[in-house]
This record gives structure tokens, sequence and C-alpha cells, in this order.
């Protein structure tokens, strides 16, 4: 017998598990339903970095509503996020020192705990780094990793608690519609579900489910590698997370002993259809560049890494809208910085599509003709150097 829901969330990542979460908390009666299982696409992948230091307001504002719930997630969310409080460091390059204080500068005014740190005070916080090129950096003392499977998991766990379906192995094979309005959803194995509201959260896939209802959202999908490193044992404890805007690259460490990095230029890729593991010639790449930042990791022990998928925005922002169909919702290409803004966007799109109007943060600037418009969403000081992607502008 076909099912009814108040609303169907396709992709069970961190942003589907979130969506599906606040829904169940605003009394819908939600089905989730995930074509793989929990974490099957990026967000499985995600090296979780949960910090503050955004170069536009718009995504300053999201991680800033995030952070309370990953600093406190048990009693705001329950369960457990796996949130590790390591800091977190923004090295630029020295030109781009005055972009960095001016976003410091409004992330403050937005109530984030942040501030510009000189290089002796860098020194004291990681005295085993050579940060000889460094004159200024960001630092953001509350800020860490979490852990993507868990903080998915805990999402969906609680959003059962409330009444929430959760369908895994479950795949949507099409959004159906009468005149403009959206009727239901077609699966492979739970039929045909009647709704009302299709809140589209595939990630990568999102522009193929959307695609035959005639709308084109422009994101593609790239590979991109992570290296893990066994730390040398001089290193001793973990490091601080950091965001090397001069070496280009991201790292942090994990659990007592690894550091996890990734850097490099992404590939186009298919999404059902990519090596999951790292490159042998991307280890060597990363380990000299992580040493070059930290001398003593020429010691260090590569324990391999993976691959996975970004989901790519021209302008490297994610889309969070209603779409031109009555009923229907993105939010996809997160473009590999998602996973700290999952939070404040599931509430967002909550409030969207129960109240008509994102109300905690605007998503007007996340809307999907801004690229048609020529209004990509862009920083007021943003930076040249590209850290994740790759691309120097
Ligand atoms: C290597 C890597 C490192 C990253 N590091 C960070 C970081 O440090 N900090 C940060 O903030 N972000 C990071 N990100 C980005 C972040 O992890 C992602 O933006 C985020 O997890 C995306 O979540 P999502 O739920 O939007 O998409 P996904 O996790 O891709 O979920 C989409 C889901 O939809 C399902 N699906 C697709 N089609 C269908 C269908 N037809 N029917 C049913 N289900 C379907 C898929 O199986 C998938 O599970 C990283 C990403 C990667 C890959």
């Amino acid at each position: 017998m076909n099912q009814t829901a108040d609303a169907v969330v396709i992709g069970g990542g961190v942003h589907g598990t979130s969506v599906a979460y606040h829904l169940a908390q605003r009394g819908l009666r939600v089905i989730l339903l995930e074509k793989k299982f929990l974490a099957a696409g990026g967000t499985g992948k995600s090296t979780a970095v949960v910090r503050m230091h955004y170069d536009n307001i718009p995504e300053a504002q999201l991680v800033h509503v995030s952070s309370k719930y990953f600093f406190d997630w048990a009693n705001v969310v329950g369960g457990d996020s796996g949130y590790v409080k390591t800091g977190f460091v923004r090295i630029v390059i020295p030109t781009e020192v005055d972009a960095l204080k001016a976003n410091v500068a409004m992330q403050q005014k937005i109530g984030i705990r942040t501030q510009v740190i000189t290089a002796q005070e860098f020194r004291e916080i990681e005295p085993a780094w050579d940060v000889s090129d460094v004159t200024f950096a960001a630092y953001e003392p509350d800020s860490g990793y979490a852990d993507p499977q868990a903080t998915t998991l805990s999402f969906a766990t609680r959003a059962k608690e409330m009444g929430a379906q959760i369908l895994q192995e479950t795949m949507v094979l099409k959004i159906n519609t009468t005149g403009n309005r959206v009727t239901s959803v077609t699966t492979d194995k739970a039929g045909e579900i009647s709704t009302g509201k299709v809140i589209v959260v595939a990630g990568a896939w999102t522009p193929h489910l959307v695609k035959p209802l005639g709308i084109d959202l422009p994101i593609v999908c790239e590979r991109h590698q992570v290296a893990s490193f066994v730390r040398p044992p001089k290193i001793g404890k973990p490091h601080i997370t950091c965001i090397d805007g001069a070496r280009e690259m991201y790292f942090r460490p994990e659990g007592q002993t690894l550091t996890l990095v990734g850097c490099g230029v992404g590939k186009p890729t298919d999404p059902d259809n990519y090596n999951e593991n790292i490159d042998d010639p991307q280890i060597e790449f990363t380990a000299e560049r992580i040493a070059r930042r930290i001398p003593s990791m020429n010691d260090g022990l590569s324990q391999g890494g993976w691959s996975g998928i970004y989901d790519m925005t021209p302008d490297e922002k994610c889309i969070a809208d209603a779409l031109p169909i009555d009923g229907l919702y993105v939010n996809a290409g997160q473009s590999g910085t998602g996973f700290k803004i999952a939070p404040a966007l599931g509430l967002c799109i909550s409030e969207l599509v129960c109240d008509g109007k994102a109300k905690t943060v605007d998503l007007t600037p996340f809307r999907m003709t801004r690229f048609a418009e020529g209004k990509p969403l862009m920083g007021e000081h943003p930076y040249s150097t590209s850290w994740h992607t790759g691309r120097t502008k």
C-alpha cells in the first residue's frame, strides 16, 4: 500500500538528516529516503572540521548558529556528534593580512569567539611549527572537528524518536508533479509516497533528480583526497586544526596519534563510480606540504588515506532555496565545506518549508537564481588562495 507523508527528504547525509530532524521537531510526518546507507555520500568521507572563519556574512552566520549545536550536542540534539575541541588557526599569505583582519572583525560582530594573533603568539600555541612566513593569523579557541557518521546518526536517531521514518537502501527514481505542484515520489522499494513537500538533499546527485522537472542546477561533482599520517612521537599531543592558505592545505588531528591533511586539485568524477582510495603520488605531495609547515612531520608515517566527493557550485557556496515548483525545495552544492553548517541549514530549511521563509538566517544569498543574475555569493574580503579545491584565483 502506498504511504503518505507531510514531507519527503531525499538523501541521508548530514544535511538530509538535519532537515528531517528539524522538520520532525516542527511536528511534520517525515519520510527520509536514502538510496544506500546513512552518510554514504560526501558526508561519510568528510574530515568534518568545524571552524568559524569565513569571508562572507551569510556563511559565518550559519556556522555561528551551527556552533551552538556542536558545542553542546548532547543537550541541543541528544546523542553524540563526536565533537573534539582542538582550537583552530587560519593562515593567509602576507598580502591578505588586511583581509584576514577585516574578516575576523566581521565574525566578531556576529558573535563568534575569534581573534587575530601575532606570529609570536602563534609560536606559543604550536612551538614545533615553522611560522616564519606568518605575521598575523586568525585564532578560534573553541573550534575543532566532529565525527561525520556520529553526527548524521544522531540527527537520524532523534528524528526517528520524533516519528520520522528513515528508509535506507531505498532510492527515489522520480519526483512527480501535477500542474506546478509536487504530489509524490516514486521509489524503487517503497512504491509511490504521496506528499506535498519534497526536499532534495542529495548532494552530488541532486541535479539528476530535478532535471526531469526542467530545473538545471549548476552543481558538478569532484573527487578530493585526504591523506592520513601517524605523527612522530616528538610532536606529542594533538595539534591545533588549521586552514593554511599560504601552503594551500588544511589539516587536523585525528584521535591522539594521527594527522589528516587535504590539499590538491580536485578532478571531475562520477559520484557512483570513482576511486575511493588515495593515489600514491598524492601521499608524497601531501607529505612534502605538511612537512613544510610542521618540519618534524618529515618523520611521520603514511597511513594511506581516501577520496570523497565535493558537490561544487560556481561560487563554491550551497544552493538552499524553494524551487519554482510548489512544494519542492533544495539544499545541495555544499562545495566541500558544508558539514559544519548542516545544523543551521536544516533549521533554516524547516522554517522555509513550514513558515514560507527562513528566519534564523536569511537564505536569500543562497538562492538558485543568483548565478543567472550574475550575483554569485562573494565575501567582501575574499582570499585568492584555495586550501581545499586547489584552484587559486
Ligand atoms: C574529503 C572531504 C572532506 C571534507 N571536509 C570537510 C570539512 O572539514 N568541513 C566541512 O564543513 N565540510 C567538509 N566536507 C564537505 C561536507 O562533508 C559535505 O558538504 C557534506 O557532508 C555534504 O552532505 P550532504 O548531506 O549535502 O550530501 P551527501 O553526504 O553526499 O548525502 C547525499 C545522500 O543522498 C543520497 N542519494 C543520492 N541520490 C539519491 C536518490 N535518488 N534517492 C535516495 N537517496 C539518494 C546519497 O546516497 C547520499 O547519501 C568534506 C567533504 C569531503 C568529501
